[in-house]
């Protein structure tokens, strides 16, 4: 057999001996099962549970009513908890959204049943061994993602369940059944019910996988012309230039894969050239040229990542490095001071990634001298933080208290004072001397 053991945590078996001690059954249920017999850790272990909630809470001395509507109650050991949610069936759902309720069942059969994939849908526990009853092991085995029970029937009671379908299949390397895609395909429009804040979650796991191009599926299928039209018109868009040799939508994938699996680094990498389609001009011999598409791609980033309920955090992150991905400054050190401070000094480093992959998702043209140029500017880069030159204002030789004791009153004015000296010393970091500074501050204040 050449799928792993499970071995539960002892904590997770200390839970399920005690339920079966109190005359319930109990199984480790779930996502943990998939990673178990996969060989990869499993994030979290789910139990599921014939004891209604009540009877949880009386075996356990600690617990949490997480979703207890749902059934869920969190058990506390130690510093860790587990969710022991009660088998259930999902009732009628009427939105495409949420069952109208749930019901608990006795039979564990039935809950499996109302989960999403095979793979999902497999229980074990050292007692009764594993419970799989729609051959999640066998699609684990051949890599498939497959609805349990009819999948158009699966997608019109939960249409979220089809960007998880998608986002499992980046996650493990998976394909999806053919009628399972089939009936993405037919139902891609009803994602519309979905709030934007759970689609987010779903495009941030699949971006965040070892395979991110599975963006392609979420195209395919007509997903993404439900929650980003802005990717069906990147696949549309060719690139008719000798930089390149794909469309803006496979570029964006084949780029997307050469950064590290991070949040920023990859959102930045779907939307750094968002602006192309509507950047697009052709020039008399027949070449796209895609003139400030950085800039107006920063916009609808923004605009983008809004819509999908992004924390501003995340946006500011995305959209400084959307908008500097295509930079190219001469390299000198005045000139990658300047872009330090411009794009923050934090997230600096970002950029040379970002380039990189960006330069090895085009054509080959000239790619060593794109390749040697990122490399220059990132050793002027090393150089100034070697140096420790003057980035900030609290690096200046001056601070705020030298200039109030100069006469100048606390307030916006003093700060811009700052600014301006701050500048100079971006110029030229000689002048960081108190000398220098106090005399320009001077200067300044009279004007
Ligand atoms: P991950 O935690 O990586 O997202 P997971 O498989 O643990 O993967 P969860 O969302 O934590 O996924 O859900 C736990 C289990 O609950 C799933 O394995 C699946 O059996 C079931 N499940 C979750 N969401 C749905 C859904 N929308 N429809 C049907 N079953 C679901
Ligand atoms: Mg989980």
């Amino acid at each position: 057999m050449m799928q792993a053991e499970i071995k539960l945590p002892q904590k997770v078996q200390q839970i399920i001996e005690a339920l079966e001690s109190g005359g319930y059954e109990a199984y480790a249920v779930g996502g943990c099962i998939r990673d178990s017999l996969l060989g990869r850790k499993p994030e979290d272990w789910d139990i599921t549970t014939s004891a209604k909630p009540e009877e949880v809470k009386n075996i356990f001395n600690r617990t949490v009513d997480t979703g207890i509507q749902h059934g869920t109650v969190t058990v506390l050991l130690g510093n860790e908890g587990f969710e022991v949610t009660t088998y259930r069936i999902d009732g009628k759902y009427e939105d495409g959204r949420h069952p109208r309720e749930v019901v608990f069942t006795p039979n564990l059969k039935e809950d499996l049943k109302r989960r999403d994939f095979t793979v999902n849908a497999m229980a074990y526990s050292e007692k009764e061994g594993l419970i799989d009853l729609f051959d999640g092991a066998g699609d684990l085995k051949r890599g498939i993602i497959r609805c349990v029970g009819d999948a158009k029937e699966r997608f019109r009671e939960d249409a979220l369940r089809m960007m998880r379908g998608v986002r499992f299949g980046a996650q493990l390397g998976f394909s999806m059944e053919e009628n399972t895609k089939e009936a993405i395909r037919e139902l891609a429009g009803t994602l519309s019910k979905i709030s934007a804040e759970r689609i987010q979650t779903e495009l941030v796991k699949l971006a965040v996988s070892d395979h991110p191009e599975e963006v392609r599926t979420l195209y395919e299928t007509g997903l993404t012309a439900v929650f980003l039209p802005e990717f069906d018109a990147m696949m549309d868009t060719e690139q008719r230039n000798p930089h390149h040799r794909y469309t803006v939508g496979e570029h964006t994938m084949a780029a997307m894969a050469q950064v590290r699996g991070e949040k920023v680094l990859r959102l930045a990498m779907l939307f750094h050239d968002v602006a192309k389609p509507v950047c697009i001009t052709t020039d008399e011999e027949g070449i796209h040229h895609f003139h400030g598409h950085p800039k107006v791609g920063k916009e609808m980033t923004r605009k983008i990542l809004r819509r999908l309920k992004f924390d501003n955090d995340t946006v500011q992150r995305v959209c400084t490095l959307v908008a500097g991905h295509d930079d190219n400054p001469p390299v000198t050190l005045r000139n990658v001071r300047r872009a330090m401070v411009r794009i923050g000094v934090e997230a600096f480093p970002d950029i040379f990634e970002i380039k990189r992959a960006d330069i090895l998702a085009q054509s080959s043209y000239r790619r060593q001298e794109k390749l040697d140029y990122l490399k220059a500017y990132e050793a002027c880069y090393r150089e100034i933080i070697k140096s420790r030159q003057c980035l900030s204002i609290k690096e200046l030789s001056v601070n705020g208290r030298d200039l109030m004791e100069l006469g100048i009153p606390a307030g916006p004015g003093l700060g811009e004072v700052l600014s301006r000296l701050l500048e100079l010393v971006i110029e030229e970091p000689e002048r960081n001397t108190r000398e220098y500074l106090l005399q320009m501050a001077k200067e300044y204040s009279i004007l």
